[in-house]
This record gives structure tokens, sequence and C-alpha cells, in this order.
């Protein structure tokens, strides 16, 4: 197999899925990217920096541990990859923190990030206090309302939070108004996108700094069993972010069995879903061509799930492609099938998961193991901001 062929091609495309299709206005601000991240992020410097921050800020590598008991109970080995560890609890701060040295290096002095359920919001935030850097949150008004507890983190964070009240006022409508900013301040600003989404060079800008994830697997792996590659590799997929750096390394090895979980919310046919590469058909969104969920004549299918971060109507065009060649296998998980497994792995292993990592989790009823297969899952974030829905089901 080619080396390096589900990766970013030179036109910026997975097969078909990829590309930059957006307006006109905003081609200087992609194109200044295009042209310098691989090149920034190559050099010592920035190598370095990212390498410290990581290490001394964020706490990394955030440990592989095998977990003994839920091991037993599905009678395999399975390692849990903790990025709930990380500080602000999840793996979104590694591609923040990349982000803003990125921007010190372009010279950026303004930062606009979009966020659904606020946890992006909090990661760029973060990074922006870090470097003393101003700092504009668009969120949706109606997500604003029903993230609070984000919303005051990102304000004593010391960022501007701005309202979206257009459209359906949740995370697609932020992110257009991110990109209106964009284009109105082309010289002083750059915007962080939270995921493995929106236009060349975003997509494979993050996976790269999410690569990280699968990085630490390998050495940990080795270290632990002797082997570097695990038999599968599970994660949850809202734009794919933490599935893509935890695929990263593994995507030229077959050997390696690649496993996504979509957010199926109530069902994949229940109307009530963000499963964008079960229900959807590609089409652009965010400057992209992938998969989405779209009706027939083309408007945006609003998403839902009762993960706020797997709620998007679309999926970043690396994995419609993985879809695509089936280099990756993609499961739908509904919301009670989530919290099941949120509920087991803390019962078994006293780790309380996001419900986004909890999808991962509940791959484990989906599949069938050897005993001597050796599972990573990835646990994205911690359950902490979740313990209100939780409950409800207990
Ligand atoms: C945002 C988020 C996700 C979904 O984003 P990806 O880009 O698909 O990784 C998953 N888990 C957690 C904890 C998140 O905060």
């Amino acid at each position: 197999m080619k080396k390096g062929r589900y990766l970013v091609d030179n036109e910026g495309f997975y097969g078909e899925f990829g590309g930059a299709y957006i307006p006109e206005m905003l081609y200087p601000n992609t194109e200044e990217l295009r042209k310098t991240y691989l090149k920034i992020i190559a050099t010592k410097k920035f190598k370095k920096q990212y390498k410290e921050l990581l290490k001394n800020y964020v706490g990394r590598p955030s440990p592989l541990y095998y977990a003994k008991r839920l091991s037993e109970k599905y009678n395999t080995n399975i390692y849990l990859k903790r990025e709930d560890l990380n500080h602000t609890g999840s793996h979104k701060i590694n591609n923040t923190i990349g982000q803003i040295l990125l921007a010190q290096k372009l010279g950026k002095k303004r930062i606009i990030a979009e966020t659904g359920a606020g946890q992006h919001g909090v990661a760029t935030a973060t990074v922006c206090a870090l470097m003393g850097l101003e700092c504009k949150v668009y969120m949706g008004s109606i997500d604003i309302q029903r993230q609070a507890p984000n919303v005051a983190r990102m304000k004593m964070l010391g960022a501007e939070v701005i309202p979206a009240t257009s459209g359906s006022k949740t995370l697609k409508d932020a992110t257009n108004e991110a990109i209106r900013d964009w284009i109105n301040n082309p010289e002083d600003t750059h915007y962080i996108i939270g995921s493995v989404v929106g236009p060349h060079p975003y997509p494979d800008m993050v996976a790269r700094f999410q690569s990280i994830i699968s990085k630490e697997i390998k050495k940990q792996l080795k270290a632990q069993t002797g082997k570097k590659n695990p038999t599968h590799v599970i994660a949850c997929v809202g734009g794919g972010s933490n599935a893509m750096g935890a695929f990263y390394h593994f995507l030229d090895n077959k050997k390696v069995q690649l496993v996504a979980t979509e957010a199926a919310g109530l069902g994949v046919n229940s109307g009530k879903t963000a499963a964008s590469l079960a229900k959807g058909k590609p089409g652009v969104i965010h400057g992209s061509n992938t998969y989405l969920m779209q009706t027939d004549d083309g408007q945006i299918i609003e998403p839902y799930s009762i993960s706020a971060g797997l709620d998007y109507p679309g999926v970043g065009p690396a994995h419609s492609y993985l879809y695509e060649e089936q280099r990756a296998n993609y499961l739908n998980i509904t919301d009670k099938e989530a919290v099941d497994a949120g509920f087991l792995l803390t019962k078994l292993e006293g780790i309380i998961p996001a419900l986004e990592s909890a999808h991962a989790v509940a791959a484990l009823e989906k599949l069938n193991f050897k005993p001597s297969d050796v599972v990573v899952i990835n646990i994205s974030g911690r359950g902490d901001k979740d313990l209100d829905t939780y409950m409800k089901y207990c």
C-alpha cells in the first residue's frame, strides 16, 4: 500500500473530499495558512515550544491505561488512552496549543473561534490567556443558554463570547459568524477551528496537531506489551479530530482495525440523529466537500445527540474518505447505548468518561474480540461536564 495514501494530497483533497470551497474574500486568509503551516510546524523552534507546552502545561504524555476489569468483561485486552486527563479535560487543547503558536509565528494579535458545546471555546480562551492574545468566541445564542458553565469559564479566561442569533442559533451559525469576522479582519486575526473540518489546510493541520495521540499510543504500547501496534483503535467522531489523532500513525497499517463511532441520537432513522455518514450525502459545508446531513434541496438538517460535542451536521473530509474506502469501520451508537457504556466504565474502572467518549466505549458491545486482541479506546474527555445528563438516567 502506498504510504500516506489516506492523508491529504497536494491539492488539499482526500479522494474527492476536502478542498477549499470558500468565498473569494476569504481566499487570502486560507492561502497564507496553506503556504506557511507546514514550514512553520517543521521548524525546530516551533517543535520545541509545542513539545514543552504539551509536556508541562497540558500534562502529556497522557497515560495509556490497561483496563483490567473492562478487559475481563469482554475477554480481551483493553487499553484506555487518557485524553480526559489533559488540562481543560479533553483532547481539544492539543490543537489549540498548536494553532496559537502558529498564530504567533504569523504575527497575529487577535484570535477568533466558533464553539458549540463550549469545549473548544474554553480550550481556545485558555491558550489566549496563556499567550496574552485577544480572544473572541462565536457561539449560538441557544447554545449560550444551554452551556452556561462553559460560557462562564470563557469569560473568566478573558474571552468575549459573541452570540450568533441567525438561523438555528447553534454551531453552524456560530461558524458562519466567525467566517464573516475573519473576512473583515484578514490581517491581524487567526481563526482557530476546533476539529478536522473547514477548508484546506485546516483538516490536515488539526490532524497533525492531534496525531500526538497515536504517536504516544505506539510508544506506550511498545513499552507495556513489547509490540507497538494494537489490533483495534476505537474513537468517537463529531467533526473527527480525536479519531484522526488516534488513527493517524496507524492509517497505513491495515492490520490495525480502525473503528469510529457516530452519534445515532435516538436512532439513525428517528429523525433525531447526528450520524452524518450513515444519514448524510456529500455536499459542501464550511468550505469543504464532505458527508453532511441535508435535505433534498441541500439545506442542512439540524443534528441531534445527547452529547453536545458530537452534535455536528457534517464530518471532517478525511472521515468521508476513510468511510468510502472502508479503511475505518463506522458504527452508530444511540444515546442510550452511550449512557450505558458511560456507567459501565465508571463502575468497572472508576473513570467517568465524557458522553462523547462513552460513544467510543459503547463500540465494545458491537464488536467481537479474540482473547489475544489488543484494543485501544481513545477517552477523548472527562465526564464532569455531563453529570447532570448522566444523573437523569440513574
Ligand atoms: C469536541 C469533543 C469531541 C468531538 O470532536 P472531535 O473533533 O470529533 O474529536 C469528542 N470528545 C470530546 C470530549 C470533545 O470535547
